[in-house]
């Protein structure tokens, strides 16, 4: 491999055995001769000392006192100790290796504090450093705007880095490291005998991860499909290949991929179900009811329209406000805490007759009701009760044969 970005999430970083096994990879990665270049995320998860998580806890007690421009700077220390001292390793074992903020790196970005876009790379001190032969340590998560302000990219932001740099640097490939051994059909925390799968095409992963599957960034996934950069989403605890993500029609050419009727299941939690009916009965209901939810910054999900009214979801968090506005608008709603987004996903199932009656079946032969469902070309959601996420999973990931690495294919 001639150029190579790998990055490494919070887990991987957290303590001294798992520095170890980065710090392998790395090696590994450089002895054979690439040019690498490794981006970090924050050590460690909330609860941690140096996690981003832990660095807001050090403000919570001042409430929204600290403007964004200085919570970026605070959010930024995070990945600035994760590099720092992932280069004192890697020069301890006496490799030369440097360490650079994403500003630093060239990373330039917008100036929206907490949730900014990268805008360009300008990727020449980088490619002065690899041409040296030096390691280069990115922090990720972060960038500078053109007049030198710190941003922060938002949460999963150090996925996007490590895709932009691997884009702009035109890498071979950007190697994701993680704590699980690739994307699995289903999160493995909640259905325990989830596979790994060897392949997956952007658009099915950009899919599962826009739906709640959170171990790539959705964002990053189209900036490396933009860019044709294949992505390896791998564990940095083994030395399994993990899952290679690239074009659909790459793997197709190489005989190595078929379109699945249903490739994995991903899951959203704490959703509430509003059921808006009107009273007086005018027309002009779900305008007026989207209209306040827009323009409080509420995104509704799950739009069912009925002659009777409407049902939507907002998330926990929007909850209250949501509530509010329907109050002012002068509607009693029906509110329904407490539920689970559950999308299957597979970018076969289009034309595929039959999906839909399989997830009845698989949910109503375990007891769970269906509150709601939408359906597109490649994603069947439904709508439950948190209570039910468990068992919904488990009861889907068996019908669909996922467990088998089977996926219901044609
Ligand atoms: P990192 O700190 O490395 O960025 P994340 O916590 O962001 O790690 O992402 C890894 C986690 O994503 C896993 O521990 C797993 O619980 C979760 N996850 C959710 N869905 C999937 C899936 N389909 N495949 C693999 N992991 C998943
Ligand atoms: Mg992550």
């Amino acid at each position: 491999m001639d150029l190579i970005v790998q990055k490494f999430g919070g887990t991987s970083l957290s303590d001294e055995q798992s520095r170890r096994h980065v710090l392998r990879h790395v090696i590994r990665e450089y002895e054979a001769g690439s040019r690498v270049v490794v981006v970090v995320s924050a050590m460690g998860r909330s609860g941690e000392p140096y996690a981003t998580d832990s660095l807001l806890e050090l403000v919570k007690a001042n409430g929204n006192a600290l403007p964004p421009r200085e919570r970026d700077l605070l959010l930024s220390c995070g990945e600035l100790i994760s590099a720092s001292v992932l280069c004192s390793l890697l020069r301890a074992e006496g490799l030369p290796a440097v360490a650079l903020t994403g500003g630093q790196a060239g990373i330039v970005t917008d100036g929206q504090f907490g949730s900014a876009r990268i805008l360009e790379i300008n990727a020449e001190r980088m490619l002065g450093l690899l041409a040296d032969k030096q390691i280069v340590v990115v922090t990720g998560f972060q960038g500078m705007t053109a007049d030198g302000e710190t941003t922060t990219l938002g949460r999963g932001g150090s996925d996007t880095s490590a895709t932009a740099i691997g884009a702009a640097l035109k890498a071979d490939i950007v190697d994701i490291y993680t704590d699980v051994d690739g994307i699995l059909t289903a999160d493995p925390r909640w259905v325990k005998d989830a596979r790994p799968l060897p392949v997956v095409s952007y658009e099915e992963i950009c899919n599962m991860a826009q739906n709640g599957a959170k171990v790539i960034h959705p964002r990053a996934v189209e900036v490396a499909m933009k860019a044709g950069i294949p992505v390896r989403v791998r564990s940095t605890f083994s030395d399994g290949e993990g899952t290679l993500v690239t074009h659909a029609h790459a793997l197709r050419s190489q005989g190595i991929w078929y379109d699945k009727t249903v490739t994995g299941l991903a899951h959203v939690r704490d959703v509430t179900q509003l059921a808006v009916t009107d009273r007086d009965g005018p027309a002009d209901l779900q305008l007026r009811v989207f209209r306040a939810m827009a323009s409080h910054g509420i995104s509704v999900d799950f739009i069912n329209v009925m002659p009777s009214g409407i049902h939507y979801t907002v998330t926990g968090n929007d909850t209250p406000t949501a509530l509010e506005l329907l109050e002012e608008l002068g509607f009693e709603p029906r509110v329904r805490r407490a539920c689970a987004k559950v999308s299957v996903i597979g970018g076969g199932m289009n034309g595929e007759p039959g999906v839909m009656a399989r997830i009845v079946e698989a949910l109503t032969g375990a007891g769970i009701q269906i509150l709601q469902s939408a359906d597109s070309n490649t994603t069947i959601w439904v709508l439950i009760s948190e209570s039910d996420l468990a068992a919904a999973l488990q009861a889907l990931h068996t019908a669909f044969g996922l467990h088998l690495g089977t996926g219901g294919e044609k």
